[in-house]
């Protein structure tokens, strides 16, 4: 064809676009001109959260589970799809298992025929329980490959191995990225994840659950630094294919953010101490040095700050019940 094309805006699909962090994608890419195709099958995302999307001409959502061919027309691929609280992914471990692998072979197969770019949203649960620390993209990780949370870890691994693969073997063009724990408005209510749990928890006045004896550790990056950064990192030089660490690497432990979470939201709230779940990991935090190198990126939001934004949110949300 004749022309130059280059002024055209992309046709993007999202998998797992009705999500937490899929929705703040959608949003963000939506809002640079592109046409959205979001596909999700609703397991633990909601169209709430795409709701304000749905008018505008640009967006289209497919219910459809990635587990199963998709065949559509498009010019890059955002894989997101796949539940991210233990609660969720231990909920079905074989759905979790295939939403990784059978997704992310689908998903690479749609890249692989169309020729074109595809991110993967890897996790920091694939350095496990990490004996390295902070955690940098060389290290290897310490997972325990048949507990509980090994499918997830373990289904995130082996997508990675693919991602990798479908490079060597098919010299596809791929972003993977490590995300570490990020928070903000549209996490589910019921999700489990202690940001989530702790706000709705001292918003209602009940206890807020510390499971051991929050000691542990996890750095909290917001919503908003988190999309900046995969948007940046999908917009590298074709041979930066990742892993990369992205989050914020402010360490807090879970007793520590009880502590804010309360005092932000001037809650009575008792603390209760319950049984840390299995292979819980002991501490966490990324090390973003090659983030900050390549993407010229560091979060720049401040827990508190964040935490504000997400408290408001679910004030609202829990008002609307
Ligand atoms: P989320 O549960 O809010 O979003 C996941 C979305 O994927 C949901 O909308 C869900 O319905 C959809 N989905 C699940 N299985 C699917 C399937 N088989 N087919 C189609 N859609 C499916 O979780 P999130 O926090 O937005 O996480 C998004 C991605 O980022 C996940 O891949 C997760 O592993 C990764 N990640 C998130 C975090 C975090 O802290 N939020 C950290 C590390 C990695
Ligand atoms: N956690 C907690 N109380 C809760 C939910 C989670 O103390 O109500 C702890 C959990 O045991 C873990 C940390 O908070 O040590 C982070 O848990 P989350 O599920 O948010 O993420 P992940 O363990 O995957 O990092």
């Amino acid at each position: 064809m004749e022309g130059n094309f280059d002024y055209m805006e992309k046709q993007i699909l999202i998998t797992g676009g009705a999500g937490f962090l899929g929705s703040h994608l959608c949003e963000r890419l939506l809002s640079k001109g592109n046409e959205i195709v979001c596909v999700d099958n609703f397991f633990t995302g909601f169209k709430r959260n795409i709701i304000h999307l749905l008018n505008n001409p640009m967006f289209e959502v497919l219910r459809h589970d990635i587990c199963f061919p998709l065949y559509v027309e498009v010019d890059e691929i955002f894989n997101l799809a796949c539940p991210a609280s233990p609660i969720h992914y231990q909920w079905d471990p074989v759905q979790t298992t295939k939403t990784s692998v059978h997704g992310a072979i689908n998903m690479l197969g749609l890249a692989k025929r169309l020729k074109i770019k595809i991110f993967q949203a890897s996790t920091s649960e694939i350095y496990g329980d990490p004996i390295i620390h902070p955690q940098t993209e060389d290290y290897w990780g310490n997972v325990n490959p048949i507990g509980f949370r090994a499918c997830y870890d373990e289904g995130k691994r082996c997508a990675e191995t693919l991602f990798f693969d479908y490079r060597r073997q098919h010299n596809l063009e791929i972003k993977v990225a490590r995300i570490f724990n990020t928070y903000g408005p549209r996490m589910h209510i019921n999700d489990g994840r202690v940001v989530s749990n702790f706000i709705v928890q001292a918003l209602k006045g009940d206890e807020i659950t510390i499971f051991g004896n929050g000691s542990q550790t996890r750095a909290f990056c917001y919503v908003d630094d988190l999309i900046e950064a995969i948007v940046k990192f999908m917009n590298t030089a074709k041979d930066f294919t990742g892993p990369i660490n992205l989050g914020n690497p402010e360490e807090y432990s879970i007793l520590g953010l009880a502590e804010v979470v309360l005092e932000l939201t001037n809650s009575k709230s008792k603390l209760v101490f319950k049984v840390l779940p299995n292979d819980d990991p002991k501490q966490r935090q990324p090390d973003i040095s090659l983030a900050k190198e390549r993407l010229n990126w560091e979060p720049k939001t401040q827990l508190r700050e964040g935490l504000e934004k997400t408290i408001d949110y679910f004030d609202e949300l829990l008002r609307m019940k």
